[in-house]
């Protein structure tokens, strides 16, 4: 094959094009949720988009792919050893969306966080970012708030550029959202992991939406989309479905539409400037529980 100069360069620009964005947030506030219904609005806009579920759960991609249990990586690289093709670990979901999920060691067994830096690498080494693969974005569903070890992983090492962070009006989440900012604040010092924004997953606190458009504020970012709670999420999920493939013309369907419109368009990446504990407490009080 005759190779030009200008390959490389043009396979460059493909590749800066690619926006890889990590979903951090407390466990059990809708990250997997968000993330597969914002994935789907995305590839229903036309995008294509790549999901990489980092919980051991596996449980990133099931409403993509319509309740299909998805072998994780590390379980193909246990069953069938290093020899293993794109194919065996990436699964086609909604709207021609691409699915993986890392998986995790045998429980008690070794750092769950290994199953990212694993399925990552294996990813790469098997050409699934490669500027042929036309991918728009790379989406990250990391578990918990701890951005520690290897959970921290995609934004230590740049494989997350820009990172959204649920949360809710309840302290907890928001508690978790700042630690997760701290994470980012360390690793933005030195690298490209920058802050996008928080989603609001609403729990119906009272005046959530003003206290996280605050919070955002103070924390340097934008609150990118308040989503509502809304049971029709819980009747997708038991039809093994996102809301935008169960019921497209549902409010809850629009509304993950807008969330990813906002996210598509989105230009604002910041260092954020993580909240002391006493002003985060302070947020809590003017708006929420006790005013
Ligand atoms: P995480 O991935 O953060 O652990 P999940 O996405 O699994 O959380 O969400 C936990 C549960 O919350 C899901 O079973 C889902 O049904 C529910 N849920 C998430 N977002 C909403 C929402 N906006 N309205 C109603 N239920 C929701
Ligand atoms: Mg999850």
């Amino acid at each position: 094959m005759v190779t030009t100069l200008e390959e490389p360069t043009a396979e460059k620009v493909v590749e800066k094009a690619m926006r890889k964005v990590a979903i951090y947030g407390k466990g059990g506030i809708g990250k997997s949720t968000t993330t597969q219904n914002t994935v789907a609005a995305l590839a229903e806009m036309g995008k294509k988009v790549m999901v990489v579920g980092c919980d051991p759960k596996a449980d990133s991609t099931r409403l993509l792919l319509g309740g299909l249990a998805q072998r994780s990586v590390l379980d193909t690289l246990r069953e069938e050893g290093e020899d293993v093709e794109l194919e065996d670990i990436r699964s086609g979901g909604f709207c021609n969306s691409l699915c993986v999920e890392s998986g995790g060691p045998e429980p008690g067994v070794g750092c769950a966080g290994r199953g990212i830096i694993t399925s990552i690498n294996m990813l790469e080494q098997l050409g699934a970012y490669d500027a042929e693969n036309e991918l728009d974005y790379v989406f990250y569903d990391v578990l918990g708030d701890v951005v520690c070890g290897g959970f921290a992983m995609p934004i230590r090492e740049g494989k997350a550029e820009e990172i959204y962070i649920v949360c809710s009006g309840e302290m907890m989440a928001m508690y978790a959202a700042n630690n997760i900012c701290k994470g980012i604040l360390k690793f933005a010092e030195t690298g490209v992991v920058r802050l996008g924004g928080l989603i609001c997953n609403s729990r119906n606190c009272d005046r959530e939406a003003e206290m996280i458009e605050e919070f955002a504020k103070r924390l340097g970012t934008q609150m990118i989309h308040f989503v509502p709670r809304d049971n029709d999420v819980q009747r997708a999920e038991i039809n093994r479905k996102t809301v935008i493939d169960w019921n497209p013309d549902c409010g809850q369907a629009s509304e993950y539409r807008t969330l990813a419109e906002n996210i598509d368009k989105n230009t604002m990446r910041v260092i954020p400037s993580p909240l002391e504990i006493e002003e985060l407490e302070q947020l809590l009080m003017e708006y929420g529980l006790f005013s």
